[in-house]
């Protein structure tokens, strides 16, 4: 494949914007090269500035799940602007929206809509202090809650990739109240809820992991951490930003059978706009304002395009939650098919799949938290990653980065990956 282009709208690129990019890991630093620019997409393809098509694998990392430029999200769009961009005054649309989600997800009862998953996370923790009382939060290695300061310890993926997990210009104050625990590793997180007790306000997680790869969490693991919350007045955050939407209608909550105390949204709920979301019962989200006094607010937040795109898809999701299965059962097949031709190649490699994210691992022990994801095999990634690129395949180009695959690829795309995965070892 040619990438002249793309090449040159890169080099353009870097003299106006740090890095030529506006979210470091669309920048190739982990596979090396230069970024693919793309003019446009539909369905199950991205097409590049080069006019070279590729099946992708990334979806905008997650909203697209019924692919690109979909129909009915599409017309959601434009019919809206045609009304009216932006008010910064109420409309009906953000209470449909808000209605429908809420009719969706287990245990929840209001939302509020943000523009990124990053605030939400953010605002989140926020209510999850001042319901409590207190300033304490437990994280997991490699989970990446957004680019909020509190969360920039330790980050997965993008964060990790550069290889600056503490990023300068978070504050030492900020760090402290960030502990720290291993993933799958409850006896690790009761060990720090002892040696600071009655001072967290929150465990926040990825309830199934995407940003070291795609990792599953144990039963032992998630349904000791809702135990453990629940006796010590600890709030249990899921960070349903990738899962929302995605593992089915009630996303982590109701594949796992677990009960979180707020969840967070982003991706699948704008549609391919930037929306993010967090929702509670009652009793905690009346803390925020103008309920109560936990503030947080927003000029184009509940956005009248974002929130038609988000009604449209999660009215096709409704509707049709088929659509969950035929997208993991699709998952299923591209792991057993990678996973055969690894195994015909002698290449030594783990395969994590949960629904619709999966993920390839270059190393021959289970990968079931952050070090035994960090312990792939980086050449053997940048190796497949560009291999899989050149055939038209589009990966994404971190080894911490799970899959997500929308419901427009079809099994003849999926048999073409497997060939390409073939033509490369
Ligand atoms: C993408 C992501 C975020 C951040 O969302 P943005 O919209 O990029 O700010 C937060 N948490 C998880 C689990 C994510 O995957």
């Amino acid at each position: 494949m040619r990438y002249q282009r793309s090449s040159a709208l890169f080099s353009e690129a870097k003299k106006y914007i740090p890095g030529g990019v506006n979210s470091p890991v669309r920048a190739f630093k982990a596979v090396g090269g230069d970024p693919i620019f793309i003019k446009e997409a539909k369905g199950a393809y991205l097409y590049d500035e080069d006019d070279n098509q590729y099946i992708d694998f990334i979806a905008s990392w997650g909203p697209l799940i019924l692919g690109h430029a979909h129909e009915p999200v599409l017309n959601a769009v434009i019919e809206k602007a045609k009304k009216g961009t932006s008010f910064g005054i109420p409309t009906a649309i953000e209470t449909e929206l808000a209605k429908l989600a809420v009719s969706m997800v287990p245990n929840i009862d209001k939302i509020r809509f943000v523009n990124s998953g990053t605030e939400a996370c953010m605002s989140a923790v926020r209510l999850a202090r001042g319901y409590t009382g207190k300033d304490k939060i437990i994280k997991f290695a490699g989970c990446y809650h957004g680019h909020s300061d509190s969360f920039l310890i330790q980050a997965g993926s993008g964060a990790v990739t550069f290889g600056s997990p503490n990023s300068p210009g978070v504050t030492k104050g900020t760090a402290k109240d960030t502990l720290l625990a291993n993933y799958n590793d409850l006896q690790g997180v009761k060990t720090l809820v002892k040696a600071n007790k009655g001072e967290i306000a929150a465990i926040i997680i990825e309830p199934v992991a995407g940003n070291m790869g795609c990792i599953i969490p144990t039963d032992t693991f998630i349904k000791g951490l809702r135990e453990l919350c629940t006796q010590e007045g600890i709030l249990l955050l899921f960070d349903e930003v990738m899962t929302g939407f995605r593992l089915g209608k009630g996303g982590a909550q109701e594949a796992l059978g677990i009960d979180a105390d707020i969840v967070m949204f982003g991706k699948v709920i704008g549609g391919g706009l930037p929306v993010g979301a967090f929702a509670a019962r009652d009793e905690i989200m009346s803390y925020l304002a103008p309920d109560g006094p936990v503030y947080q607010a927003g000029t184009l937040s509940g956005n009248p395009l974002a929130m038609n795109a988000g009604l449209a898809m999660l009215t096709e999701l409704n509707n049709k939650p088929e659509t969950f299965t035929s997208l993991a059962n699709k998952t299923k097949f591209l792991h057993e098919g990678i996973a055969e031709v690894l195994n015909e190649k002698g290449v030594t490699h783990q395969i994590n799949r949960f629904g619709s994210m999966i993920s390839v691992h270059f190393c021959d022990e289970p990968v079931i938290d952050f070090a035994s994801s960090a312990k792939g095999n980086n050449e053997s990634f940048k190796k497949y990653f560009h291999g899989m690129l050149d055939k038209g395949i589009y990966l994404p180009p971190s080894a911490f980065e799970s899959y997500f695959l929308n419901d427009a690829i079809s099994y003849a795309d999926l048999a073409k990956t497997i060939e390409a995965v073939r033509s490369i070892f």
